[in-house]
């Protein structure tokens, strides 16, 4: 179901509702680990690691290739508010990843810019 919903979610207009302005708009669940005016925290609901945290902007960018320098600040924010959540989770000691996923070969399936957190076991290099 999640692959089906997936697809429809990258054929749609832009116009309508990305899958995470669902989840912040309260349309679909969503469990909440971080909220402010620009952006808010979701834990991964196939999570990859033990901590799999979606940092996203409320502004519904396609992904980081539809940012601009008019982002800076925005994409700024993210990045803090990722340590600042690597941190509650207890994984700055430890070490943790970030990973933006960016379009077909990126592996980039929902068109909504979010930041992964993931981290509690040891990440392989390079990524698959
Ligand atoms: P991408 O592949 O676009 O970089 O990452 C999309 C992420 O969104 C995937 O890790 C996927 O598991 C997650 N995801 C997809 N649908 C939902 C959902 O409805 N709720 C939550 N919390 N995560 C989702």
């Amino acid at each position: 179901m999640l692959t089906v919903h997936l697809i429809f979610e990258a054929r749609k207009p832009m116009s309508e509702k990305t899958l995470f302005t669902k989840i912040i708009d309260g349309d679909i669940p969503g469990d909440f680990v971080h909220k402010d005016d620009s952006c808010f925290a979701i834990r991964d609901i196939n999570p990859q690691a033990p901590v799999h945290i979606l940092i996203i902007p409320r502004k519904p960018l396609v992904g980081i290739q539809g940012a601009s320098r008019e982002d800076q600040a925005l994409l700024g924010h993210l990045m803090v508010v990722a340590r600042e959540i690597a941190d509650q989770e207890g994984l700055v000691e430890p070490g943790f990843r970030l990973v933006i996923n960016a379009g077909d070969q990126g592996g980039q399936q929902v068109p909504h810019l979010h930041v992964h957190l993931l981290g509690g076991r040891e990440m392989q290099w390079p990524p698959g």
